[in-house]
């Protein structure tokens, strides 16, 4: 249906690009980039009308599937989620607001834009993502909130959710649908680092909708741990998302993603390969944050980041082998 009515919008509106015509589920975030003037959307096509269908959470045996239409609030506070899968039910629970969680849905979130000042204040011109061609003024300008992995000469905004880190530490894969019928991808490929167009995010094409993410298995050993400078609520300077599989105090099976410091949702799976098969000890622990940062680049404003986010792997990989489960 409100596929069927973006396809609508698009043939009523030929004087409109597809970017112009935009579904809004929680409008959390698109009606802020709206007020901004950042994203000027022609027709807004209201998804909420699919709720029944996409925003059910099933725990099918140890397939977890999430509607993309369910409210941030709900999964976090859902008792499934809290004993089998805490990294994504804490994730949830650390992000915005009481208030934003209740209005926000798990699609909305994922596909969340850049928190990049000069991207949201119109004032500033050089802007690639904003802007394409224009530059990036983050580069040279003030940069402590930007991103240390992923980055490119184009663009060097940090990704600003949470959840995503929970997705993609556990190889969820996304359900999409548009016009030309369903398909499914690695959460791995939905966001795009900044390449040449810094401007397109994701590999969703105009007209596609996320209807839910799945997860196969259980992972009971998950934590996500953020660092933030206010506690009540604020985006991630550095989080950890962390899963283990552990039997007789070897980690059979390890999944580290990183957040607040990289372009898009970031997976180590260089540091998660030195992990397998080995004790966790402090030592290890540090070996394995080291290796997590070990492509990282810093500006002039954000080299702290390198230093706190291999703490804050380090911390939450203590903080996942020693959980009670
Ligand atoms: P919308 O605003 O409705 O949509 C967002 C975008 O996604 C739009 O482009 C829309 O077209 C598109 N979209 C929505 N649903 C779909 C779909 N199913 N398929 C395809 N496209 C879709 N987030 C965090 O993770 N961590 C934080 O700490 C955090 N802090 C915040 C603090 C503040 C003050 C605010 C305002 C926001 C904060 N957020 C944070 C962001 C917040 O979580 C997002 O605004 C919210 O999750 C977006 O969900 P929504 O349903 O409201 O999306
Ligand atoms: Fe724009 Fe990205 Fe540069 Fe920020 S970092 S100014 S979003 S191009």
């Amino acid at each position: 249906m409100a596929v069927q009515a973006l396809a609508d919008a698009a043939s009523a509106n030929t004087s409109l690009t597809d970017a112009a015509i935009q579904p809004i589920a929680g409008g959390t975030t698109l009606l802020d980039l709206m007020k901004l003037d950042v994203m000027r959307p022609g027709v807004l096509v209201d998804i909420n009308p699919l709720s029944s269908a996409w925003s059910t959470v099933s725990l099918d045996g140890g397939n977890l599937k999430l509607g993309a239409l369910a409210r941030m609030s709900d999964v976090a506070a859902n008792p499934d989620i809290q004993r089998s899968y805490p990294v994504i039910a804490d994730a949830l629970k650390l992000a915005a607001s009481p208030q934003l969680r209740n209005m926000a849905t798990l699609g909305g979130n994922v596909l969340q834009r850049s928190r990049c000042t000069y991207f949201r204040d119109v004032s500033y011109d050089h802007c690639n993502k904003r802007n394409p061609g224009s530059g990036c003024a983050a580069l040279d300008g003030f940069n402590r909130a930007h991103a240390v992995l992923g980055t490119s000469e184009q663009c060097i905004a940090t990704y600003p959710g949470d959840f995503a880190q929970a997705l993609i530490a556990l190889d969820a894969t996304v359900e999409i649908t548009g016009k030309s019928g369903a398909r499914t991808v690695a959460f791995a490929e939905l966001h795009k680092v900044p390449g040449s167009s810094p401007q397109i995010e994701t590999t969703l094409m105009p007209g596609e909708l996320i209807s839910a993410f799945s997860i196969q298995g259980r992972w009971p050993r998950s934590t996500y741990l953020k660092v933030r400078d206010r506690q009540s609520y604020e985006f991630a300077l550095s989080s950890a998302a962390i899963a283990l599989d552990v039997q007789d105090g070897t980690v059979r099976d390890a999944r580290i993603a990183l957040g607040g410091v990289a372009t898009v949702p970031w997976r180590a799976r260089e540091a998660e390969a030195q992990l397998k098969g080995q004790k966790l000890d402090d030592a290890l622990a540090s070996k394995i944050a080291e290796a997590a940062f070990a492509g990282a680049t810093a500006r002039k404003h954000n080299a702290f980041k390198i230093a706190l986010g291999k703490r804050v792997v380090s911390r939450a990989l203590h903080q996942a082998a020693t959980m009670e489960i």
